[in-house]
């Protein structure tokens, strides 16, 4: 079966992919590293409640954060797994191709913009 990106396009998309991969790694482990040590903070702050409100809205923060970031590395790792395989690049709704232009803006992308519009706009059909 052929595709109608090319080697050197597929090429292009799996650097931005691993990269974007990288970044949502190093972020998370950021995150992560600051929701224990406002879990530290807390315990030692129970002392001195004055400064605790505000530890508990960086927790938060960053507990919003992560998670942000957990959903999207799932969805460029799958995406990487789908441009190794055959199915990456085409719309999972109508199955056209879905441009290049719009793989390099979002590599993860898995819909066309046509697809993705109408199903922003009706979110029943959501999966
Ligand atoms: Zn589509």
């Amino acid at each position: 079966m052929s595709h109608h990106l090319t080697a050197g396009q597929r090429a292009l998309l799996e650097a931005a992919l691993v990269q974007r991969q990288h970044q949502l790694d190093q972020r998370l482990a950021e995150h992560q590293d600051g929701l224990s040590r406002a879990d530290h903070a807390r315990e030692l702050l129970q002392q001195d409640s004055r400064e605790a409100p505000q530890r508990e809205e960086e927790r938060e923060i960053d507990m919003a954060l992560s998670d942000i970031e957990l959903r999207e590395l799932g969805e460029v790792s799958l995406a990487l797994r789908r441009l190794r395989g055959e199915e990456y690049g085409r719309c999972r709704d109508c199955d056209l191709e879905i441009p290049f232009d719009r793989l390099k803006a979002e590599p993860w992308a898995k819909r066309c913009l046509q697809c993705e519009e109408m199903r922003e706009r009706d979110p029943r059909r959501a999966a």
